[in-house]
Order: structure tokens, then C-alpha cells, then sequence
């Protein structure tokens, strides 16, 4: 009987424990396995190279994706590093311009040491995508939508891209989770989480996985993992399962939020553009619509007035929580100049579009009213500001 994906993930590891019977996954904290013998391992031996707990989530991520296999990390960062690690000295890496914080500044300092080149690009503009891979690419590295201005980068293009070119695709997917995205789909080898964010969904493990598309890739990442040490832990991936389990129904309240708080958003004279994928008038809406299920829970904002504006609104939020990380039942706002982004240099930030006026928003699983009611005040305080300082 095949099975939907909800179902899939609702019944991954229950009721396989033959010595209990328990109705949900053993823990296995344990860090080494006994060999029945000499020459004679067990399934597992050492738990930084293979774990049960650790396991069952990376086959349920890689069902998930659509993947052969799947390694968890102990972070998204943890996740980014092992996929470089794969790479030849000096391999040419194409990313985007606007890559998340972190990845960016993995890839400067790799690229500082002299480990690869790279070359950053509007990734969400097919031409730059097509001119800056060409042959001799090793990579191409893609975040759509990307962190915070939700641009949408046309995996299709990237596809063909990176085959023509001989190079390998990884795309984070982070920002919409495999319910609403699935890069191996188009064509991607390797897809990269931030499990920190909706995969496990509660705010309350760091953890990372790169879910790949052929046995050999994923064989080569579980290396590289095991290798660098960088592995997940037992208990973050047991409490992870056990946030996957809900992860469907947790998309289709953070969307129903979402549309409610982008629409109260846009009453509001003192925003002066919202970035969202779902909108007509985002530049990337067609694109989002034919690769996407849905447009992701995660805004931003721009405000009139400025860093004083940005002030005003967040002080008169009680709901929303000034936060870094996304992904969590509870909302979050985030200003991603001083916080998410801040170990961007100036210039790179202002190159990626990222100004001082700009809010990011996680929208949680709040009933929608009340983020409504919450982001109205925020508006209504950067509004006085604004007029204030005359804009
Ligand atoms: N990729 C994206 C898109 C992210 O937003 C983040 C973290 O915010 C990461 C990767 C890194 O993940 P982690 O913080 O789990 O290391």
C-alpha cells in the first residue's frame, strides 16, 4: 500500500521496537554498539559513524525530499560545511549574493584560504545565473526563497545550469521545508536543512541534514560527516522526529497566518514594500507558484523611517518575539542588519539589499487575529515615528 507523505512521516519508526514494543522510537543514547564477535559487528558499532534514533530521521528527511539517502548534522552550518567538504582543492563555488549570513561567511573565509574560489550572483536573475555558471563550476550553491528578501530563484534554470556546466547543485531549502519545496524534484544532487527551523518546528534543537539524490552522493556526505565529526546528536534527533511528525499540519497554520498578516501589512502607509512570494507583485510569484506548493510563512518589510521606525515597531509588538531563527510555532521578528546578518560586511549587505528600515517575520501558529492585532500596533508606532522625522 503506498502511503501519503503525511502519513509516511506521522508513522516513521512506530511500533518497530521488538524488544518492548513501544509505540514510539526508542531513545538510543548509547555512543558504541558490541560486536557479537570477533571480525563480527553489529548494524551499528560507534554513534558519530551510524546511530538508530540518528537514523530513523535521516530516512524519514530523505522520504520526505524524495532522496536516496540523508545524513544529519549537528547544524545547518554543520550541514553547509560537510556539502564543501566534498569539493576539490580549489573548486569553483557560484552562490548567491544574498546567501544566509553564515553560508556566506563560510564561503568568504574558505575562499580567503585559498580552498575555493566563488563567485557571488543575483542568483534570481536567470541571466547572471547562466553567465556565472559555466564550465569549470564545481558548484552552484541556491537559497530560494533566499534570506530575508524572499527572492525566488528558478530552480530550472539552476538545473540546467549546473548540468551544462558540469557542476553539482545543492539547494537550501530551509525556508519553505519539503512540504512546500522539493529541489531534488528539478534536478538539485544535494539538499541542505536547517532542521533548527521547520523540520523540527518547537525552537529547541539545532540540528542539520543534507538529503541527497543518488546512494553515491549521499555515501560521500555520510563520509564527510563522519569524518569531520560533525554528526548529529541521539537525543536532537529523536525530539526532532518527533517535531517532523506534525510538520504538514504546522505549514498550513503558518500559511493561514501568514496570508492574514501580510494582507494587514499591506494597509499600512508607513510599509513601504512587503516581500512575500505569494503576492502578484512579487517579481518572483510565477516562479514561486510553478516550483512551489505554497509561498512559505516567512515576510519581510520594509519601513518608512528608518532604524528609529524599526524601533518604534518592534517596541510596540507583545506577540511577536525580537528573535533571531525562523521555523518555530511562535512568531518572530527579526531586523536583519543588526542581527542575522550582521557578520555581513557593510557593503555585501547593501549589495544584497538588506537597509536599516528592513524587518524580517517568522510567522508561528498563533491564531492569525492576534498577529493581526499585534502587527497593527507595530505599524501604528512606526507611523508616529515616521511622520515625526518626516517621511
Ligand atoms: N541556512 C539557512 C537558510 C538558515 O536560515 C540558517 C540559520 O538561520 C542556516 C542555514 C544555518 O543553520 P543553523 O543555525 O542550524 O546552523
Amino acid at each position: 500500500m503506498s502511503r501519503r507523505a503525511p502519513t509516511r512521516t506521522v508513522q516513521a519508526g512506530i511500533d518497530q521496537d521488538r524488544a518492548h514494543g513501544s509505540v514510539i522510537p526508542p531513545l538510543h543514547l548509547g555512543t558504541n554498539f558490541s560486536f557479537e564477535g570477533i571480525g563480527r559487528p553489529r548494524t551499528y558499532d560507534y554513534t558519530r559513524s551510524g546511530n538508530p534514533t540518528r537514523d530513523l530521521l535521516a530516512d524519514a528527511l530523505a522520504d520526505l525530499e524524495g532522496g536516496a539517502g540523508a545524513t544529519v548534522t549537528a547544524s545547518g552550518m554543520a550541514a553547509v560545511a560537510t556539502v564543501l567538504h566534498t569539493l576539490p582543492h580549489g573548486a569553483r563555488v557560484v552562490a548567491p549574493c544574498d546567501a544566509y549570513g553564515g553560508t556566506h561567511r563560510l564561503l568568504t573565509a574558505f575562499a580567503d584560504r585559498g580552498i575555493i574560489t566563488r563567485e557571488l550572483v543575483e542568483a534570481w536573475r536567470p541571466d547572471a545565473l547562466r553567465a556565472a555558471v559555466r564550465p569549470g563550476t564545481d558548484l552552484l550553491w541556491v537559497e530560494t526563497p533566499s534570506n530575508p528578501l524572499l527572492r525566488i530563484t528558478d530552480l530550472r534554470v539552476a538545473a540546467e545550469a549546473a548540468r551544462s556546466a558540469g557542476a553539482r547543485l545543492v539547494v537550501d531549502n530551509t525556508f519553505l521545508s519539503p512540504v512546500l519545496q522539493r529541489p531534488l524534484e528539478w534536478g538539485a544532487d544535494h539538499v541542505v536543512h536547517s532542521t533548527t527551523k521547520y523540520l523540527n518546528g518547537h525552537s529547541d534543537v539545532v540540528g542539520g541534514a543534507v538529503i541527497s539524490a543518488t546512494p553515491e552522493g549521499a555515501e560521500e556526505v555520510a563520509w564527510w560527516a563522519n569524518c569531520l565529526g560533525v554528526t548529529g546528536a541521539p537525543f536532537d534527533a529523536w525530539q526532532t522526529l518527533r517535531g517532523l511528525r506534525t510538520l504538514h499540519l504546522r505549514m498550513e497554520a503558518h500559511l493561514q497566518g501568514t496570508r492574514a498578516v501580510v494582507e494587514e501589512l499591506l494597509r499600512h502607509d508607513v510599509v513601504a514594500e512587503v516581500h512575500w512570494p505569494g503576492l502578484d507583485t512579487h517579481p518572483g510569484a510565477a516562479v514561486a507558484a510553478a516550483q512551489q506548493s505554497g509561498p512559505g510563512a516567512m515576510v519581510s518589510a520594509e519601513l518608512r523611517g528608518g532604524r528609529e521606525a524599526v524601533e518604534a515597531f518592534v517596541g510596540a509588538l507583545e506577540t511577536f518575539v525580537l528573535a533571531e531563527s525562523l521555523g518555530g510555532v511562535e512568531s518572530l521578528v527579526a531586523h536583519p542588519a543588526t542581527m542575522t546578518h550582521l557578520s555581513m560586511p557593510e557593503e555585501a549587505r547593501r549589495a544584497a539589499g538588506i537597509g536599516d528600515g528592513l524587518l524580517r517575520f517568522s510567522i508561528g501558529v498563533e491564531h492569525p487575529a492576534d498577529l493581526v492585532a499585534d502587527l497593527a500596533s507595530g505599524c501604528r508606532a512606526a507611523s508616529e515615528v515616521a511622520a515625526a522625522v518626516g517621511v
